[in-house]
C-alpha cells in the first residue's frame, strides 16, 4: 500500500476526519493521505473516502447510534468527520421524514410496502444539504476559506447557507437560467454567485479550470476537490432508511441521478451496514431516475452499454441535468449487479408524478422528485419493479423551488365575490 504525500497541503497527519484514514482510487486501489485530491494521480480514476469502520459489536454500535442526535452526526462513527463535528456550527441536516405512503402504494398497486424518503425536509429544502455538510469539514481539515461549486441549482444554495453558518466566504457556479427559487434560494445567504452563459457541464468545466488556477487558490469546491467527501453524506440516506425500516434494507429503491454520484453512494452506505452487522445482509434492487430531456445513463443501460454517450440536457427537471455525468458508469454498474434498471420519463410524466405525490401523499416534491416517481409508476407498469417487494423512492427536493413546472395546472379552482350565492354559483358546494 503506497501511501503518497500531497505536494502543496498542510501535512495530513494532522488531519482529523473522524474514522477516514486514506482516500482510495476506485479503478486501481492506490491510495493516498487525505486531502483536497479527487483523481487518481497514476490513472486519473476517481477517488473515493477509506475507513477503519467501528468492527465487532453491532448491538454495540447500534445502541450508540441510536442515542446520537436527530441528524446526520448519529452515523459520525461511519463518516470522514471528526468525532466533535455535531459541537461545531453547521446545519445539522438529515434523519428527514420516511413517510408510509399507503394512498401512493394503492394507487400505483404496490402491496409489499411504499415508502418515500422525503428530504425535502433538509435545511434548504433538498438532499444537498447532507453531501455539503460533509465538504465543510473536509474544507476546514484542509484550511480552506472559500467555499464554491458547480451547482445544478441545489448545491449553490446548500453551500451558501452551510458557508454562512460555518463562518466561511461562499462563492458559486450555476447554468444563468436557474429556476427563480433556486437562483434565490443560492443568493439569499449572502455569498457570491456567479451565472455562467451555459449549462451544467460548462459550469463544471470552468469550475475545473479556476482550481487549477491561482485565482482559485484556496477554495474549496464541494463537489471537485472535495468530492471524495462530498459524496459520503449521500451514505447517510441509506443509513437513515435502514433504520427508519427497523434496521432492515429496503428490497428496492428509486434514486434519481445527475451525476450519479448519490446513488453510488446509497449502495455504498447499504454495502457498510451489512458489512458492520447492523443489517441482514440480503439482496436489494437499485433503479435510477433520469428525465427523458438528459438521460444518458438510461440510454445506456438499455443499450446494454459500460459507457455513458454525453447529452445536452433539456427538460424541466433542472436539479438533474448533467449531460455527462461523472459516475454514470458505476451507476450501470450498480443496476446491472443488483438487478435493477435506469429508467426516464418525460417532462410531462414528471409534472403527473408531482401532482400525483402531492395529490396522494401531501408532499410537494420538485421536479427530480416527479422523476423518481414517474419512473416507479413506469417501472411497476412494465413489470419491472415488483409491487409485492417493500419499495422506497426518494423526493430529493422541495417542489416550492421549482414552482413554474406545475403552476400552469395548479390554480385557483375559481375566483369569486365574498358572498354564499357566488360560491353556489360556482357549483362547489358540499358533494
Ligand atoms: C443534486 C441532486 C440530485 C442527485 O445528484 P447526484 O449528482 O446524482 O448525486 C438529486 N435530486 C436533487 C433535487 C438534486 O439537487
Ligand atoms: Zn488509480
Amino acid at each position: 500500500m503506497a501511501v503518497q504525500t500531497i505536494a502543496g497541503n498542510a501535512t495530513t497527519a494532522s488531519v482529523d476526519l473522524g474514522p477516514a484514514v486514506a482516500l482510495s482510487c476506485r479503478e486501481c486501489g492506490e491510495r493516498f493521505d487525505l486531502g483536497p485530491l479527487f483523481a487518481c494521480a497514476s490513472c486519473f480514476g476517481p477517488l473515493e473516502v477509506a475507513y477503519d469502520l467501528p468492527a465487532g459489536d453491532p448491538e454495540a454500535l447500534r445502541k450508540r447510534i441510536e442515542a446520537g442526535p436527530d441528524n446526520i452526526w448519529r452515523y459520525a462513527p461511519l463518516l470522514p468527520v471528526p468525532a466533535d463535528v455535531a459541537d461545531k456550527p453547521n446545519l445539522n441536516p438529515g434523519f428527514t421524514k420516511l413517510v408510509k405512503a399507503d394512498n401512493l402504494a394503492r394507487e400505483l398497486g404496490v402491496t409489499g410496502g411504499l415508502y418515500v424518503k422525503d428530504d425535502s425536509g433538509n435545511p434548504t429544502h433538498s438532499f444537498k444539504d447532507r453531501v455539503v455538510a460533509i465538504a465543510v469539514e473536509a474544507a476546514r481539515a484542509f484550511g480552506f476559506t472559500t467555499l464554491s461549486c458547480s451547482s445544478t441549482g441545489n448545491l449553490a444554495g446548500a453551500v451558501g447557507a452551510a458557508a454562512a453558518r460555518a463562518g466561511l466566504r461562499s462563492c458559486v457556479f450555476i447554468p444563468h437560467d436557474l429556476e427563480q427559487g433556486k437562483v434565490v434560494m443560492a443568493a439569499v445567504y449572502g455569498g457570491e454567485l456567479v451565472g455562467i452563459e451555459g449549462n451544467y457541464d460548462d459550469v463544471n468545466r470552468f469550475c475545473s479550470e479556476l482550481i487549477g488556477d491561482p485565482l482559485g487558490e484556496g477554495w474549496g469546491f464541494v463537489n471537485v476537490n472535495l468530492r471524495p467527501y462530498y459524496g459520503e453524506g449521500s451514505k447517510t440516506l441509506a443509513y437513515e432508511i435502514c433504520e427508519q425500516l427497523g434496521w432492515r434494507l429496503p428490497d428496492q429503491i428509486v434514486i434519481p441521478i445527475a451525476s450519479g454520484s448519490q446513488l453510488t453512494k446509497i449502495d455504498k452506505g447499504f454495502q457498510e451496514l451489512i458489512r458492520l452487522g447492523l443489517v441482514e445482509d440480503r439482496p436489494y434492487r437499485i433503479f435510477g431516475a433520469q428525465a427523458e430531456g438528459c438521460s444518458p445513463v438510461s440510454a445506456a443501460f438499455k443499450a446494454g452499454h459500460d459507457v455513458v454517450r454525453p447529452q445536452k440536457p433539456n427538460t424541466i427537471a433542472k436539479s438533474l441535468a448533467i449531460g455527462n455525468p461523472a459516475d454514470g458508469p458505476y451507476v450501470l454498474d450498480i443496476a446491472r449487479r443488483t438487478g435493477g434498471a435506469v429508467e426516464d420519463v418525460d417532462d410531462e410524466q414528471v409534472v403527473d408524478a408531482i401532482k400525483l405525490l402531492a395529490r396522494t401523499e401531501g408532499i410537494f416534491g420538485e421536479t427530480a422528485g416527479g422523476v423518481t416517481v414517474g419512473v416507479t409508476k413506469k417501472l411497476i407498469e412494465a413489470g419491472v419493479i415488483d409491487p409485492a417487494l417493500t419499495t422506497v423512492v426518494l423526493n430529493t427536493g422541495d417542489g416550492l423551488k421549482t414552482l413554474d413546472a406545475v403552476s400552469s395546472t395548479s390554480q385557483a379552482t375559481a375566483t369569486i365575490k365574498p358572498s354564499l350565492d357566488a360560491f353556489r354559483a360556482a357549483g362547489l358546494a358540499s358533494a
